[in-house]
């Protein structure tokens, strides 16, 4: 099982990434924040108790967000992993991802951190406010808020994670393909990713054999039913030579 956790300010492009990581590793995305986002426009009771602190650019308390969490995953089936986005955020939800992972005999697999400086965040934020119809991405207070957030409550995750030493920064700005690079390179890198490409790698080359020796068995076999509808080989009479005796006879 990878397990990563995508980490960063907001506005640092995790939704983005996770979005093409998730293609490249093929893991299931859980965002936080796109679950609230659903829950709101469902207008559920989970929603409606969200919104309060959303609006505000404020964190929803941690006991909400965490069974929210684990039920995802619990509902998710079975999955080569997962991608969570916008979790933890706090490091009361950390202890409860790892007590959540562990009940399952598994643990973090690695925290890749987007690193981006908060004017280029609000930028890129205000911009997004633009279309994303987010109206915690629209006024600058609030992001003001949500990025304060980030640094005095979420960003201690990181320590928590870093002193396990699977937790890694890289550097978010550039083109998008760029930064994915940079973030590939971290997860390569993990143990659990090796194996998994080498398993997948013999699986290819098991079913690229198996394939080979199906065409192999199908040429012999309309080469020999060619043959069987030809029928059998008619050998030509040679005109045969006049004997000697023959001319003989003649004269
Ligand atoms: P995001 O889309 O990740 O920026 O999240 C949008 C908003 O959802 C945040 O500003 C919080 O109000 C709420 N939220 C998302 N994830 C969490 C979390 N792990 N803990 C608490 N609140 C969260």
């Amino acid at each position: 099982m990878i397990n990563l956790i995508i980490f960063g300010p907001p506005g640092s492009g995790k939704g983005t990434q996770a979005a093409k990581l998730v293609k490249k590793y093929k893991l299931q995305h859980i965002s936080t924040g796109d679950l609230f986002r659903y829950n709101l426009s469902n207008n559920t009771k989970l929603g409606k108790e969200a919104k309060k602190y959303m609006d505000k650019g404020e964190l929803v308390p941690d006991k909400v967000t965490i069974k929210m969490l684990k039920d995802k995953v619990e509902s998710s089936g079975k999955v080569a992993g997962f991608i969570l986005d916008g979790f933890p955020r706090t490091i009361a939800q950390s202890k409860a991802l790892d007590k959540f992972l562990k009940s399952r005999k598994q643990s973090v697999s690695k925290l890749v951190m987007l690193d981006v400086p908060d004017e280029e965040l609000k930028e890129r934020l205000l911009e997004r406010g633009k279309t994303s119809g987010r109206a915690d991405d629209v006024n600058p207070k609030i992001i003001q808020n949500r990025i304060d957030v980030y640094k005095n409550t979420t960003y201690p995750v990181f320590n928590y994670y870093f002193k396990d030493r699977n937790a890694v920064k890289v550097w978010g700005v550039g083109s998008l393909e760029t930064v994915f690079k940079r973030l590939c390179f971290e997860i390569n890198d993990l143990e659990v990713v090796k194996k998994t490409k080498k398993l997948a790698a013999a699986k290819r080359a098991r079913a690229k054999k198996a394939t080979e020796k199906k065409s192999k068995a199908k040429k012999t076999s309309t080469k020999k039913a060619s043959k069987k509808k030809a029928g059998p080989k008619l050998k030509t009479a040679k005109p045969r030579k006049k004997t000697s005796s023959k001319r003989a006879k003649k004269k």
